[in-house]
């Protein structure tokens, strides 16, 4: 499929934003502007997520405070999702609660058992403003709901609690990045 145009390939890939930076826990902003820079922010968003080999990203993991987030993903039956979402609203998450391993960009290195919905739609906007719905179930569900969370300020860490918490927070804090980024010594 080399003849299409791969997604991302035009863009430029931004620094990541880690664990205890501000940008990460701020809520974003809707997007009001349906411009040639929000074009631009969705293909650095991919070229930045495949960068880092990532599955998801959102725009706030990049410092830009605003709600959008890029995704390729598989779900369980190896199915590919790939996409992008404008103003994204998590409209529903049902289905059982799964634990399952969880990661994120802004911890590199660092993964968790976290529970989560098996079924999730989101609805939002494209770059171009034309209505999208997009659903997904098992990882990709999964996927839906932790980029979701980036854009609410929030992190899968978190969804964890006890032990679980304690120790992904103690990783975070003894990884190789966490001096630079500020990462708090919980
Ligand atoms: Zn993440």
């Amino acid at each position: 499929m080399r003849s299409r145009t791969i997604q991302g390939s035009s863009g430029r890939v931004h620094p990541l934003r880690l664990l205890g930076d501000p940008a990460l826990t701020e809520p974003c902003q809707e997007v009001t502007a349906f411009d040639g820079a929000l074009e631009r922010l969705v293909e650095d968003m991919f070229a930045t997520m495949y960068a880092a080999q990532g599955v998801g990203l959102a725009a706030n993991q990049i410092g830009v405070p605003l709600r959008v987030f890029v995704y390729d993903c598989p779900d369980d039956e190896d199915r590919r999702h790939l996409g992008h979402l404008v103003n994204p609203r998590l409209v529903e998450a049902d289905g059982p609660v799964l634990r399952g391993p969880e990661g994120c960009l802004s911890l590199p290195g660092i993964e968790a058992g976290t529970p989560r919905h098996d079924h999730a739609v989101v609805t939002g906007v494209s770059v171009t403003g034309e209505p999208r719905t997009v659903t997904g179930t098992g990882f990709f569900a999964r996927c839906l709901q932790h980029e979701c969370d980036h854009l609410d300020g929030g992190l899968y860490v978190d969804r964890l609690t006890g032990l679980r918490r304690r120790r992904a927070l103690r990783a975070a804090a003894r990884a190789p990045w966490a001096a630079a980024a500020g990462a708090p010594g919980r």
